[in-house]
């Protein structure tokens, strides 16, 4: 679409560095001069919109800023405000507002006294308006260096309608020995990184060079461009907010409703800069909604909605013009809420999703509900539902002073997602981090404690009164002692060792938590040692290297074969095979996938078996309690049968115990793969038992198939 040329008398004005060398009498443009001598139309026609589709007629009033100098920082400049008017106005509100670098000084004017508008200075009067011309003056002082804003506001009193207001502004740069004219925006909180809205809102494009030399990079001709940001004071310290959703609303009238016209979302820095095409022109009135909320998580209040905070309202706003709107700041009242809506950044940053969503489940992003208002005594838990709507986290008032506990919950609902709504585990109500529970609710919680604690990057838990336990507690329980917070239980049924477990896995063996976050994402465990085993299928850590760092957390996954990675040759492992074969060797045939031994049975293409055993046993339960066992390797398996064809080369995982073999597990020419695969079985059965764990290779008359075998692990869990 073709832009319109601007409106030539509203960009008069903004030639102002002329004042710099004449000191009186200008702005007023030649043009304004044969209007104002005009008899009353009977059709408004002095400030026409500069979109042509724009509902709003042209207005019988304008206003034009002018400056007889660029006040120095310290110094004084009288402000011209000429106002035409095709009309007589019996009252003529004029308004003017002035940014916190200027001083705004009304004495011996016609405006009232000044008084505060946000962080501007405000003034206004009531006046008769001739038809004509006639020119209000004041004065300001620059008190500030930086950009500087000057604006007027004129209206009809008696009967206000957009074709009876006019505005125009104008801007400075202050500077410590001179000024210059315009307003260096892009140092402006909220311009430079700001995200821009979605939806109706349009992109500005970058100022054009082309522009006269004191001209301001504004909005383009059609638009208006809404700019500032929100922030939340937590410890008398304030905080921007990113990801909250901005709400610009307006009104095309004076007696119009509010409608919705834009909207968009903080950026990093808590700021926005959101262009829109108005309806009219200019808008009546312009306010900014704030809001606890966003595509992806949600701060709600007990009536289910979220928090709102709302700017003060703006009037008569034209298009091709920025309303710097300011950083505005959450009431006490609400401060806790964004708090807690601030603190799941922090989650959502880290959450390693291929897309905007949680987790790669989502293709429709699900939003987090949190529930919190002042007063509330229920909460500080997770309500894992069978959806998204049915899910959320409640919190109680102080709740949000804890990140730790907000990232807690917060954990809960990703693991959730991660898990595709499918939750695993107990109800966990009245757990404790140092206290064993059940090796369901340690691995939950645990979790959840671990991903606060990695995050907040201190390795903690904090309560919301401030106390604080570290989650990196190596010391074993002492039996001659109550178990407490200074003296934990072992294992991976307290919560807290598995959190220790977690962070001390992703801090200094696994280079964070992306890949665990991926685990989760394709397979789902009910307890610490299901997932420690299927670290293998993202090829995580498997070695004494991640099970002693498990250990020293009290948490007992030795690995009990000896030679499991087949580096020290045949010890330990006995085999059979046709001649003199070997079964375990450093063949170049295949890559070892750890080292430079492997094991390889099979690959004789005629009617034969090849075994590999160990009798190590299986390790003995600690009394009373149960607990799993598991087998685990990596196989790769090539095959000369084709490709379809049913298993007719089987490779068997079985377990002797005296007479009785058992298979619990089977491969054959039907799992090939050109790398090696994680495989793990469980053992549970034959816990504490001294048996045999052999792999059996059985190949039928033709065609062959070499089943490879590499770091083979007994492992268990004590609880
Ligand atoms: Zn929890």
């Amino acid at each position: 679409m073709t832009t319109p040329p601007p409106s030539p008398w509203r960009r008069l004005p903004l030639v102002i560095a002329v004042a710099t060398t004449t000191a009186v009498a200008i702005g007023l443009a030649p043009a304004a001069n044969a209007d104002a001598q005009t008899p009353a139309p009977s059709r408004c026609s002095l400030t026409v919109p500069v979109n042509p589709r724009a509902e709003a007629p042209a207005s019988c009033l304008r206003a034009t800023v002018s400056l007889d100098r660029l006040p120095a920082l310290g110094s004084t400049a009288t402000v011209h405000v000429k106002i035409d008017s095709q009309v007589a106005l019996s009252r003529a509100a004029v308004s003017v507002r002035v940014t916190e670098s200027l001083e705004l000084i009304t004495d011996g004017s016609s405006l009232g006294a000044t008084r505060a508008d946000g962080s501007w200075s405000k003034a206004g009067g009531a006046l008769p308006l001739p038809a004509g011309s006639r020119t209000v003056t004041f004065q300001v002082r620059a008190r500030a260096a930086g950009p500087a804003q000057v604006e007027a506001d004129v209206s009809d009193a008696t009967s206000p309608s957009p074709e009876r207001s006019a505005f125009d502004s104008t801007q400075l740069t202050v500077g410590k020995n001179s000024s210059r004219a315009g307003a260096d925006f892009t140092s402006l909180p909220g311009k430079a990184t700001a995200s821009r809205g979605v939806g109706n809102p349009k992109t500005k494009p970058a100022p054009s060079p082309a522009k006269t030399k004191y001209q301001v990079a504004l909005a383009p001709a059609n638009q208006i461009c809404v700019n500032g940001g929100f922030q939340y004071t937590d410890n008398n310290v304030n905080r921007t907010v990113a990801n909250a959703t901005i709400k610009i609303h307006g009104k095309r009238y004076w007696n119009s409703s509010y409608e919705l016209l834009a909207i968009g979302q903080t950026g990093a820095n808590g700021g926005y800069d959101i262009c829109f095409v108005p309806p009219v022109n200019p808008m009546y009135a312009l306010q900014v909604e704030h809001g606890t909320t966003n595509s992806v998580w949600e701060v709600r209040n007990s009536s289910n909605y979220y928090y709102a905070s709302w700017s003060q309202e703006r009037f008569t706003t034209y298009t091709g013009t920025d309303w710097a709107a300011g950083y505005y700041t959450s009431t006490a009242a609400q401060q806790r809420a964004w708090h807690a809506f601030d603190t799941i950044n922090q989650f959502y940053s880290v959450r390693n999703s291929p897309n905007g969503c949680w987790t790669r489940h989502e293709a429709n992003c699900t939003r987090i509900y949190i529930r919190w208002w002042s007063g509330n005594t229920d909460g500080g838990y997770y309500v894992p539902g069978a959806d998204a709507y049915a899910s959320y986290i409640q919190l109680r008032d102080n709740d949000p002073d804890s990140e730790h506990l907000v990232l807690h919950e917060t954990g809960h609902a990703f693991h959730h997602r991660l898990y595709n709504f499918w939750w695993p585990g107990p109800n966990c109500a009245g757990h404790q981090i140092h206290v064993e529970s059940s090796v369901g609710c340690a691995w939950t919680e645990g979790l959840a404690n671990a991903f606060a604690g990695y995050i907040k990057g201190d390795d903690r838990f904090v309560w919301p009164e401030g106390s604080w336990i570290s989650l990196m507690n190596t010391t074993w329980f002492n039996s001659a002692y109550w178990v407490s917070t200074t003296n934990w239980n072992n294992g991976d049924a307290t919560e807290g060792r598995v959190a220790g477990s977690l962070i001390d896995l992703w801090r200094n063996v696994d280079g964070g938590m992306n890949s665990t976050i991926n685990l989760l994402s394709y397979y789902t465990q009910s307890t610490f040692f299901e997932y420690f085993n299927e670290r293998g299928y993202q090829d995580l850590d498997l070695t004494s290297t991640s099970r002693n760092r498990l250990y020293s957390h009290t948490i007992d996954y030795r690995q009990v074969l000896g030679n499991n990675g087949f580096e020290s040759g045949a010890a330990t492992w006995s085999w059979t095979a046709p001649g003199t074969d070997n079964v375990i060797g450093t063949w170049g045939t295949y890559p070892a996938r750890t080292g430079s031994w492997y094991a390889w049975l099979g690959g004789y293409g005629y009617d034969t078996t090849t075994s590999l055993s160990q009798g190590a046993g299986t390790p003995a339960a600690p009394s009373g309690k149960p607990g799993k066992v598991q087998v685990s390797f990596w196989s790769r398996i090539w095959s000369e049968e084709a490709v379809g064809d049913p298993a007719y080369d089987i490779l068997q995982v079985q377990v002797v115990d005296g007479a009785t073999v058992t298979a619990v597990g089977s491969l054959s020419n039907v799992d090939r793969s050109n790398g090696y695969v994680f495989r793990t079985y469980d053992l549970s059965a034959w816990r504490g038992r001294a048996v045999t764990l052999r792999f059996m290779a059985d190949e039928d008359a033709s065609l062959r198939t070499d089943f490879i075998i590499d770091d083979v692990q007994v492992t268990y869990n004590q609880n």
